[in-house]
Protein backbone atom coordinates (compact mmCIF):
# COMPACT_ATOMS: atom_id res chain seq x y z
CA UNK A 1 0.00 0.00 0.00
CA UNK A 2 2.82 2.28 1.25
CA UNK A 3 4.28 1.89 -2.38
CA UNK A 4 1.67 2.78 -4.18
CA UNK A 5 1.06 5.91 -2.24
CA UNK A 6 4.63 6.57 -3.59
CA UNK A 7 3.69 5.68 -6.83
CA UNK A 8 0.83 8.39 -6.77
CA UNK A 9 2.75 10.98 -4.94
CA UNK A 10 5.94 11.05 -7.89
CA UNK A 11 3.01 11.32 -10.24
CA UNK A 12 1.59 14.45 -8.76
CA UNK A 13 4.75 15.74 -8.91
CA UNK A 14 5.77 15.11 -12.47
CA UNK A 15 2.53 16.28 -13.36
CA UNK A 16 3.06 19.41 -11.46
CA UNK A 17 6.49 19.83 -13.32
CA UNK A 18 5.19 19.46 -16.84
CA UNK A 19 2.45 21.83 -16.31
CA UNK A 20 5.30 24.49 -15.10
CA UNK A 21 7.21 23.59 -18.28
CA UNK A 22 4.21 23.59 -20.49
CA UNK A 23 3.03 27.14 -18.62
CA UNK A 24 6.69 28.92 -19.51
CA UNK A 25 6.89 26.91 -23.09
CA UNK A 26 3.33 27.80 -24.19
CA UNK A 27 1.79 29.99 -22.14
CA UNK A 28 -0.98 29.31 -19.23
CA UNK A 29 -3.83 28.99 -21.71
CA UNK A 30 -2.22 25.63 -23.05
CA UNK A 31 -0.55 24.39 -19.83
CA UNK A 32 -4.37 24.63 -18.09
CA UNK A 33 -5.86 22.73 -20.82
CA UNK A 34 -3.54 19.97 -20.73
CA UNK A 35 -3.97 19.54 -17.05
CA UNK A 36 -7.73 19.63 -18.00
CA UNK A 37 -7.55 16.82 -19.91
CA UNK A 38 -5.47 14.87 -17.46
CA UNK A 39 -7.53 15.46 -14.72
CA UNK A 40 -10.43 14.02 -16.82
CA UNK A 41 -8.72 11.27 -17.50
CA UNK A 42 -8.16 10.40 -13.56
CA UNK A 43 -11.34 11.24 -12.94
CA UNK A 44 -12.94 8.86 -15.89
CA UNK A 45 -10.59 5.83 -14.55
CA UNK A 46 -11.68 6.46 -10.69
CA UNK A 47 -15.34 6.80 -12.03
CA UNK A 48 -15.23 3.44 -13.75
CA UNK A 49 -13.60 1.95 -11.14
CA UNK A 50 -16.49 2.87 -8.66
CA UNK A 51 -19.32 1.91 -10.51
CA UNK A 52 -16.90 -1.81 -10.53
CA UNK A 53 -16.83 -1.65 -6.79
CA UNK A 54 -20.65 -0.74 -6.65
CA UNK A 55 -21.39 -3.51 -8.67
CA UNK A 56 -19.75 -5.93 -7.11
CA UNK A 57 -20.95 -4.94 -3.29
CA UNK A 58 -24.15 -5.83 -4.39
CA UNK A 59 -23.36 -9.43 -4.73
CA UNK A 60 -19.92 -9.28 -3.08
CA UNK A 61 -17.24 -13.13 -3.77
CA UNK A 62 -14.14 -13.29 -3.56
CA UNK A 63 -13.97 -14.76 -7.25
CA UNK A 64 -15.48 -11.94 -8.77
CA UNK A 65 -13.51 -8.94 -7.30
CA UNK A 66 -12.99 -5.99 -9.61
CA UNK A 67 -9.24 -5.63 -11.08
CA UNK A 68 -7.63 -2.72 -11.52
CA UNK A 69 -3.92 -0.95 -10.98
CA UNK A 70 -2.72 1.26 -8.42
CA UNK A 71 -4.26 2.40 -5.84
CA UNK A 72 -7.43 0.82 -6.87
CA UNK A 73 -6.05 -2.74 -6.96
CA UNK A 74 -4.55 -2.42 -3.79
CA UNK A 75 -7.59 -1.89 -2.62
CA UNK A 76 -9.34 -4.33 -4.59
CA UNK A 77 -6.93 -6.96 -3.34
CA UNK A 78 -7.62 -6.08 0.60
CA UNK A 79 -10.95 -6.74 -0.10
CA UNK A 80 -10.42 -9.76 -1.14
CA UNK A 81 -8.23 -11.04 1.68
CA UNK A 82 -11.15 -9.68 4.09
CA UNK A 83 -13.86 -12.10 2.08
CA UNK A 84 -12.00 -15.22 2.11
CA UNK A 85 -10.69 -14.48 5.92
CA UNK A 86 -14.78 -14.27 6.44
CA UNK A 87 -16.26 -16.80 4.45
CA UNK A 88 -13.22 -19.28 5.90
CA UNK A 89 -14.45 -18.14 9.73
CA UNK A 90 -17.94 -18.45 8.11
CA UNK A 91 -17.42 -22.20 6.85
CA UNK A 92 -15.52 -22.75 10.35
CA UNK A 93 -18.20 -21.69 12.40
CA UNK A 94 -21.34 -23.63 10.48
CA UNK A 95 -19.06 -26.47 10.91
CA UNK A 96 -18.91 -26.10 14.57
CA UNK A 97 -22.84 -25.46 14.44
CA UNK A 98 -23.38 -28.07 13.20
CA UNK A 99 -21.53 -30.40 15.30
CA UNK A 100 -22.91 -28.78 17.82
CA UNK A 101 -26.15 -29.16 17.14
CA UNK A 102 -25.20 -33.17 15.73
CA UNK A 103 -23.83 -33.49 19.39
CA UNK A 104 -27.44 -31.94 20.90
CA UNK A 105 -29.08 -33.95 18.68
CA UNK A 106 -27.75 -37.10 19.78
CA UNK A 107 -28.17 -36.12 23.29
CA UNK A 108 -30.53 -38.68 25.51
CA UNK A 109 -32.25 -36.01 27.03
CA UNK A 110 -34.55 -33.07 25.69
CA UNK A 111 -32.59 -29.16 25.49
CA UNK A 112 -34.87 -25.95 24.38
CA UNK A 113 -32.58 -22.29 24.50
CA UNK A 114 -35.05 -19.79 25.96
CA UNK A 115 -34.66 -16.27 25.33
CA UNK A 116 -34.69 -13.28 27.69
CA UNK A 117 -38.32 -13.39 27.20
CA UNK A 118 -39.13 -17.30 27.13
CA UNK A 119 -39.53 -17.74 23.72
CA UNK A 120 -37.91 -20.61 21.77
CA UNK A 121 -34.70 -20.17 20.29
CA UNK A 122 -33.78 -23.43 19.44
CA UNK A 123 -34.72 -27.27 20.45
CA UNK A 124 -32.95 -31.03 20.15
CA UNK A 125 -34.94 -33.79 18.34
CA UNK A 126 -35.61 -35.25 22.01
CA UNK A 127 -37.40 -31.62 23.47
CA UNK A 128 -39.50 -32.20 20.24
CA UNK A 129 -40.09 -35.33 20.99
CA UNK A 130 -40.49 -34.45 24.82
CA UNK A 131 -42.81 -32.30 24.79
CA UNK A 132 -44.33 -32.06 20.98
CA UNK A 133 -42.62 -29.05 19.83
CA UNK A 134 -41.89 -28.10 16.24
CA UNK A 135 -38.26 -26.19 15.65
CA UNK A 136 -39.03 -24.65 12.44
CA UNK A 137 -43.02 -23.95 13.42
CA UNK A 138 -42.46 -22.78 17.23
CA UNK A 139 -38.66 -21.59 17.30
CA UNK A 140 -39.75 -17.47 18.67
CA UNK A 141 -42.89 -19.02 20.12
CA UNK A 142 -43.15 -18.67 24.30
CA UNK A 143 -42.90 -21.80 25.45
CA UNK A 144 -45.69 -21.53 28.40
CA UNK A 145 -48.09 -21.43 24.53
CA UNK A 146 -46.32 -24.67 23.95
CA UNK A 147 -45.86 -26.73 27.33
CA UNK A 148 -49.65 -25.56 28.96
CA UNK A 149 -49.41 -27.80 31.87
CA UNK A 150 -49.76 -25.23 34.46
CA UNK A 151 -47.11 -26.66 36.67
CA UNK A 152 -44.33 -26.01 34.57
CA UNK A 153 -45.85 -22.37 34.38
CA UNK A 154 -46.04 -22.29 37.87
CA UNK A 155 -41.75 -23.83 38.11
CA UNK A 156 -41.24 -20.82 35.32
CA UNK A 157 -42.52 -18.50 37.05
CA UNK A 158 -41.46 -19.27 40.72
CA UNK A 159 -37.58 -18.78 39.48
CA UNK A 160 -35.97 -21.12 42.32
CA UNK A 161 -34.91 -23.95 39.78
CA UNK A 162 -32.97 -25.49 42.56
CA UNK A 163 -34.70 -28.83 42.07
CA UNK A 164 -36.31 -30.54 38.68
CA UNK A 165 -40.23 -31.11 38.45
CA UNK A 166 -41.44 -34.32 37.56
CA UNK A 167 -44.05 -33.75 35.41
CA UNK A 168 -46.14 -35.37 32.77
CA UNK A 169 -46.32 -33.87 29.53
CA UNK A 170 -49.42 -33.59 27.57
CA UNK A 171 -48.60 -35.95 24.57
CA UNK A 172 -47.98 -39.51 25.87
CA UNK A 173 -49.87 -40.23 28.88
CA UNK A 174 -47.06 -42.72 29.96
CA UNK A 175 -44.36 -40.31 29.84
CA UNK A 176 -42.97 -38.81 33.01
CA UNK A 177 -40.56 -36.29 32.63
CA UNK A 178 -37.73 -34.63 35.21
CA UNK A 179 -37.62 -30.90 33.93
CA UNK A 180 -34.96 -28.29 34.83
CA UNK A 181 -34.29 -24.89 34.21
CA UNK A 182 -30.94 -23.60 34.18
CA UNK A 183 -30.60 -19.84 33.56
CA UNK A 184 -27.37 -18.66 32.09
CA UNK A 185 -26.26 -15.57 30.05
CA UNK A 186 -28.32 -12.09 30.50
CA UNK A 187 -32.03 -13.73 31.54
CA UNK A 188 -31.52 -16.84 29.04
CA UNK A 189 -33.11 -19.95 30.33
CA UNK A 190 -31.80 -23.82 28.94
CA UNK A 191 -34.69 -26.24 29.52
CA UNK A 192 -33.11 -29.72 29.86
CA UNK A 193 -36.06 -32.55 30.30
CA UNK A 194 -35.13 -36.15 31.59
CA UNK A 195 -37.17 -39.45 30.69
CA UNK A 196 -37.72 -40.68 34.50
CA UNK A 197 -40.55 -42.57 33.20
CA UNK A 198 -38.77 -46.27 34.44
CA UNK A 199 -37.74 -44.44 37.19
CA UNK A 200 -41.28 -43.55 38.19
CA UNK A 201 -42.28 -46.94 37.62
CA UNK A 202 -39.95 -48.75 39.96
CA UNK A 203 -40.61 -46.11 42.79
CA UNK A 204 -44.56 -46.40 42.26
CA UNK A 205 -44.26 -50.42 42.61
CA UNK A 206 -41.86 -49.48 45.90
CA UNK A 207 -44.76 -47.28 46.89
CA UNK A 208 -47.49 -49.27 46.04
CA UNK A 209 -45.92 -51.99 47.91
CA UNK A 210 -45.19 -50.42 51.05
CA UNK A 211 -48.67 -48.82 51.02
CA UNK A 212 -50.33 -52.30 50.51
CA UNK A 213 -48.40 -54.24 53.53
CA UNK A 214 -48.95 -51.28 55.76
CA UNK A 215 -52.31 -51.81 54.69
CA UNK A 216 -52.43 -55.57 54.78
CA UNK A 217 -50.98 -55.14 58.53
CA UNK A 218 -53.28 -52.49 59.90
CA UNK A 219 -56.66 -54.76 60.58
CA UNK A 220 -54.37 -57.76 62.10
CA UNK A 221 -52.79 -55.44 64.11
CA UNK A 222 -55.87 -53.99 65.85
CA UNK A 223 -57.44 -57.52 66.60
CA UNK A 224 -54.05 -58.42 68.33
CA UNK A 225 -53.56 -54.80 70.09
CA UNK A 226 -57.54 -54.96 70.96
CA UNK A 227 -57.12 -58.57 72.29
CA UNK A 228 -54.09 -57.91 74.25
CA UNK A 229 -55.80 -54.58 75.91
CA UNK A 230 -58.92 -56.79 76.98
CA UNK A 231 -56.29 -59.66 78.48
CA UNK A 232 -54.68 -56.83 80.35
CA UNK A 233 -58.15 -55.57 82.01
CA UNK A 234 -58.62 -58.96 83.16
CA UNK A 235 -58.96 -58.52 86.94
CA UNK A 236 -57.01 -62.16 87.39
CA UNK A 237 -54.38 -63.13 85.47
CA UNK A 238 -52.99 -66.40 87.30
CA UNK A 239 -49.52 -66.26 84.90
CA UNK A 240 -46.65 -64.48 86.58
CA UNK A 241 -44.84 -64.68 82.97
CA UNK A 242 -48.39 -63.76 81.04
CA UNK A 243 -48.72 -60.55 83.82
CA UNK A 244 -44.94 -59.41 82.85
CA UNK A 245 -45.23 -59.94 79.02
CA UNK A 246 -48.61 -58.79 78.30
CA UNK A 247 -47.57 -54.58 79.09
CA UNK A 248 -44.21 -55.19 76.93
CA UNK A 249 -46.58 -57.07 74.04
CA UNK A 250 -48.89 -54.03 74.51
CA UNK A 251 -46.35 -51.54 73.91
CA UNK A 252 -44.83 -52.86 70.70
CA UNK A 253 -48.41 -53.65 69.32
CA UNK A 254 -48.79 -49.88 69.78
CA UNK A 255 -45.49 -49.08 68.33
CA UNK A 256 -46.03 -51.11 65.33
CA UNK A 257 -49.74 -49.31 64.80
CA UNK A 258 -47.88 -46.04 64.85
CA UNK A 259 -45.64 -47.34 62.67
CA UNK A 260 -48.43 -48.29 59.99
CA UNK A 261 -50.35 -45.71 60.57
CA UNK A 262 -46.72 -43.04 59.30
CA UNK A 263 -46.07 -45.37 56.50
CA UNK A 264 -49.99 -44.84 55.13
CA UNK A 265 -49.63 -41.08 56.05
CA UNK A 266 -45.98 -41.25 53.70
CA UNK A 267 -47.65 -42.94 51.38
CA UNK A 268 -50.47 -41.04 50.93
CA UNK A 269 -48.60 -38.02 51.03
CA UNK A 270 -46.16 -39.11 48.05
CA UNK A 271 -49.03 -40.35 45.62
CA UNK A 272 -49.22 -38.97 42.32
CA UNK A 273 -52.73 -39.41 42.55
CA UNK A 274 -53.60 -37.26 45.56
CA UNK A 275 -53.07 -33.49 44.74
CA UNK A 276 -53.27 -31.39 47.16
CA UNK A 277 -56.65 -30.24 49.16
CA UNK A 278 -56.40 -26.84 49.52
CA UNK A 279 -59.04 -25.00 52.38
CA UNK A 280 -58.22 -22.11 53.96
CA UNK A 281 -56.21 -22.77 57.37
CA UNK A 282 -56.81 -20.76 60.86
CA UNK A 283 -52.91 -21.12 61.60
CA UNK A 284 -53.49 -19.06 65.21
CA UNK A 285 -56.07 -21.39 66.22
CA UNK A 286 -54.13 -24.57 65.35
CA UNK A 287 -51.78 -23.32 67.00
CA UNK A 288 -53.93 -22.63 70.26
CA UNK A 289 -55.03 -26.31 69.40
CA UNK A 290 -51.68 -28.02 69.47
CA UNK A 291 -50.31 -25.66 72.43
CA UNK A 292 -53.17 -27.66 74.78
CA UNK A 293 -52.07 -31.15 72.91
CA UNK A 294 -48.62 -29.78 74.00
CA UNK A 295 -49.82 -28.99 77.47
CA UNK A 296 -51.23 -32.59 77.96
CA UNK A 297 -48.31 -34.65 76.59
CA UNK A 298 -46.21 -32.72 78.39
CA UNK A 299 -48.51 -33.67 81.59
CA UNK A 300 -46.49 -30.71 83.72
CA UNK A 301 -43.04 -31.63 82.99
CA UNK A 302 -41.97 -28.81 80.54
CA UNK A 303 -42.55 -25.12 80.20
CA UNK A 304 -44.80 -24.83 77.16
CA UNK A 305 -45.28 -20.89 75.81
CA UNK A 306 -47.19 -19.89 72.61
CA UNK A 307 -46.18 -17.01 70.65
CA UNK A 308 -49.07 -15.76 68.14
CA UNK A 309 -46.97 -12.68 66.68
CA UNK A 310 -49.02 -12.91 63.05
CA UNK A 311 -52.45 -13.70 62.36
CA UNK A 312 -52.73 -14.15 58.86
CA UNK A 313 -53.77 -17.80 57.74
CA UNK A 314 -52.49 -20.56 55.07
CA UNK A 315 -53.71 -21.82 51.74
CA UNK A 316 -53.52 -25.71 52.60
CA UNK A 317 -54.74 -28.73 53.91
CA UNK A 318 -55.34 -28.53 57.97
CA UNK A 319 -55.36 -32.21 58.45
CA UNK A 320 -51.95 -32.41 56.80
CA UNK A 321 -50.57 -29.36 58.57
CA UNK A 322 -51.68 -30.43 61.77
CA UNK A 323 -50.07 -33.72 61.28
CA UNK A 324 -46.75 -32.19 60.12
CA UNK A 325 -47.02 -29.39 63.19
CA UNK A 326 -47.46 -32.10 65.40
CA UNK A 327 -44.73 -33.96 64.67
CA UNK A 328 -42.53 -30.84 65.50
CA UNK A 329 -44.22 -30.24 68.62
CA UNK A 330 -44.01 -34.20 70.03
CA UNK A 331 -40.18 -34.22 68.99
CA UNK A 332 -39.80 -30.93 71.24
CA UNK A 333 -41.63 -32.44 74.11
CA UNK A 334 -39.55 -36.08 73.61
CA UNK A 335 -36.40 -34.58 73.07
CA UNK A 336 -36.32 -31.91 76.08
CA UNK A 337 -35.45 -33.27 79.49
CA UNK A 338 -37.85 -32.56 82.10
CA UNK A 339 -38.40 -28.70 83.39
CA UNK A 340 -36.94 -27.73 79.66
CA UNK A 341 -38.58 -24.65 78.15
CA UNK A 342 -40.39 -24.98 74.80
CA UNK A 343 -41.94 -22.38 72.44
CA UNK A 344 -44.66 -22.50 69.63
CA UNK A 345 -44.51 -20.02 67.36
CA UNK A 346 -46.36 -18.23 64.37
CA UNK A 347 -44.24 -15.17 62.90
CA UNK A 348 -43.96 -12.88 60.04
CA UNK A 349 -40.31 -12.96 58.57
CA UNK A 350 -39.97 -10.54 55.81
CA UNK A 351 -42.37 -11.88 53.06
CA UNK A 352 -42.46 -15.22 54.50
CA UNK A 353 -44.29 -16.51 57.84
CA UNK A 354 -42.91 -19.20 59.95
CA UNK A 355 -44.53 -21.56 62.24
CA UNK A 356 -41.55 -22.38 64.39
CA UNK A 357 -41.11 -25.37 67.83
CA UNK A 358 -38.12 -24.15 69.85
CA UNK A 359 -36.78 -26.08 72.57
CA UNK A 360 -33.94 -26.13 75.02
CA UNK A 361 -33.55 -30.07 74.65
CA UNK A 362 -30.51 -32.45 74.08
CA UNK A 363 -29.94 -31.08 70.98
CA UNK A 364 -28.40 -32.41 67.06
CA UNK A 365 -24.89 -32.65 66.27
CA UNK A 366 -24.26 -30.62 62.83
CA UNK A 367 -23.16 -33.47 60.71
CA UNK A 368 -26.42 -35.31 61.48
CA UNK A 369 -28.73 -32.40 60.26
CA UNK A 370 -28.82 -32.80 56.47
CA UNK A 371 -30.51 -36.26 57.15
CA UNK A 372 -32.84 -36.06 59.99
CA UNK A 373 -35.55 -35.74 56.80
CA UNK A 374 -34.28 -39.47 55.44
CA UNK A 375 -36.84 -41.97 56.57
CA UNK A 376 -35.60 -44.34 60.17
CA UNK A 377 -33.04 -41.77 60.18
CA UNK A 378 -32.04 -41.33 63.94
CA UNK A 379 -29.55 -39.60 65.54
CA UNK A 380 -30.18 -41.94 68.55
CA UNK A 381 -32.21 -45.30 68.04
CA UNK A 382 -32.58 -46.25 71.27
CA UNK A 383 -33.66 -42.86 72.97
CA UNK A 384 -36.36 -42.73 69.48
CA UNK A 385 -37.92 -46.11 70.03
CA UNK A 386 -38.12 -45.51 74.46
CA UNK A 387 -39.82 -42.00 73.50
CA UNK A 388 -42.35 -43.85 71.18
CA UNK A 389 -40.72 -42.82 68.28
CA UNK A 390 -41.06 -44.52 64.49
CA UNK A 391 -38.47 -42.62 62.31
CA UNK A 392 -40.62 -41.22 60.03
CA UNK A 393 -41.89 -38.29 61.78
CA UNK A 394 -39.70 -35.45 60.14
CA UNK A 395 -40.12 -37.26 56.63
CA UNK A 396 -43.36 -36.49 56.79
CA UNK A 397 -43.65 -33.29 57.53
CA UNK A 398 -40.88 -32.76 54.95
CA UNK A 399 -43.47 -34.06 52.01
CA UNK A 400 -46.24 -31.85 53.83
CA UNK A 401 -44.15 -28.47 53.64
CA UNK A 402 -43.25 -29.76 50.14
CA UNK A 403 -46.57 -30.19 48.88
CA UNK A 404 -47.27 -26.30 50.24
CA UNK A 405 -44.17 -24.97 48.27
CA UNK A 406 -42.65 -24.50 51.84
CA UNK A 407 -39.55 -25.47 53.48
CA UNK A 408 -37.99 -27.03 57.25
CA UNK A 409 -35.46 -24.94 58.12
CA UNK A 410 -33.56 -26.86 61.12
CA UNK A 411 -30.94 -24.80 63.90
CA UNK A 412 -29.51 -26.76 66.34
CA UNK A 413 -26.11 -27.85 68.45
CA UNK A 414 -25.76 -30.52 71.10
CA UNK A 415 -26.80 -29.10 74.64
CA UNK A 416 -28.38 -25.81 73.27
CA UNK A 417 -31.39 -26.95 71.94
CA UNK A 418 -33.32 -27.05 68.57
CA UNK A 419 -35.44 -24.89 66.57
CA UNK A 420 -37.32 -25.98 63.40
CA UNK A 421 -39.03 -23.76 61.17
CA UNK A 422 -41.37 -24.61 58.69
CA UNK A 423 -41.46 -21.59 55.94
CA UNK A 424 -44.07 -20.77 54.02
CA UNK A 425 -43.85 -18.03 50.88
CA UNK A 426 -46.18 -14.89 50.70
CA UNK A 427 -48.29 -16.56 47.66
CA UNK A 428 -49.62 -19.11 50.72
CA UNK A 429 -50.44 -16.47 53.16
CA UNK A 430 -54.26 -15.08 53.41
CA UNK A 431 -55.54 -12.90 55.30
CA UNK A 432 -57.37 -13.39 58.56
CA UNK A 433 -60.96 -14.45 58.06
CA UNK A 434 -63.10 -12.99 61.24
CA UNK A 435 -66.45 -13.95 62.09
CA UNK A 436 -68.27 -11.11 60.25
CA UNK A 437 -66.60 -12.15 57.31
CA UNK A 438 -67.54 -15.79 57.28
CA UNK A 439 -71.03 -14.38 58.46
CA UNK A 440 -71.20 -12.11 55.41
CA UNK A 441 -70.32 -15.04 53.01
CA UNK A 442 -72.59 -17.36 54.18
CA UNK A 443 -75.49 -14.57 53.95
P1 LIG B 1 -38.33 -40.11 65.56
O1 LIG B 1 -39.63 -40.80 65.52
O2 LIG B 1 -37.16 -41.00 65.75
O3 LIG B 1 -38.33 -38.94 66.48
P2 LIG B 1 -38.23 -38.14 63.47
O4 LIG B 1 -38.23 -38.30 62.00
O5 LIG B 1 -39.33 -37.36 64.08
O6 LIG B 1 -38.14 -39.58 64.06
O7 LIG B 1 -36.87 -37.45 63.87
C1 LIG B 1 -35.66 -37.96 63.35
C2 LIG B 1 -34.53 -37.79 64.35
O8 LIG B 1 -34.26 -36.41 64.51
C3 LIG B 1 -34.90 -38.28 65.72
O9 LIG B 1 -34.62 -39.66 65.86
C4 LIG B 1 -34.02 -37.44 66.62
O10 LIG B 1 -32.75 -38.04 66.72
C5 LIG B 1 -33.88 -36.15 65.86
N1 LIG B 1 -34.76 -35.07 66.38
C6 LIG B 1 -35.95 -34.70 65.88
N2 LIG B 1 -36.47 -33.67 66.58
C7 LIG B 1 -35.57 -33.39 67.55
C8 LIG B 1 -35.51 -32.42 68.62
N3 LIG B 1 -36.49 -31.51 68.82
N4 LIG B 1 -34.42 -32.42 69.40
C9 LIG B 1 -33.41 -33.31 69.22
N5 LIG B 1 -33.41 -34.24 68.25
C10 LIG B 1 -34.47 -34.30 67.41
Amino acid sequence: MKQAWGRCGLIVVLLALCCFVLWLAAGPAIALAVLSVILLALLARHWRNLIALARWLRDPAPETVPQSSGLWDEAFAALHRMLRYQRQSESRLSATLVRFQEAAAAMPDGVVILDDADRVQWCNPKAEEHFGLDRRRDTGQHITYLVRQPEFGGYLRAENYGEPLVMKPARGADLTLSVQLVPYGEGRKLVISHDVTQLERVETVRRDFVANVSHELRTPLTVLAGFLETMAGMPRLDNDMARRALPLMMDQARRMQRLVEDLLTLSRLEGAGNPLHEERVDVPGLARALYRDALALSAGRHRIRLELDYDGWLLGNEEELRSAFSNLVSNAIRYTPQAGEITLAWVRRGEDAVFAVEDGGIGIEPQHIPRLTERFYRVDRSRSRETGGTGLGLAIVKHVLARHQARLEIASGPGRGSRFGAVFPAQRLLAPVTPIDSAKKTA
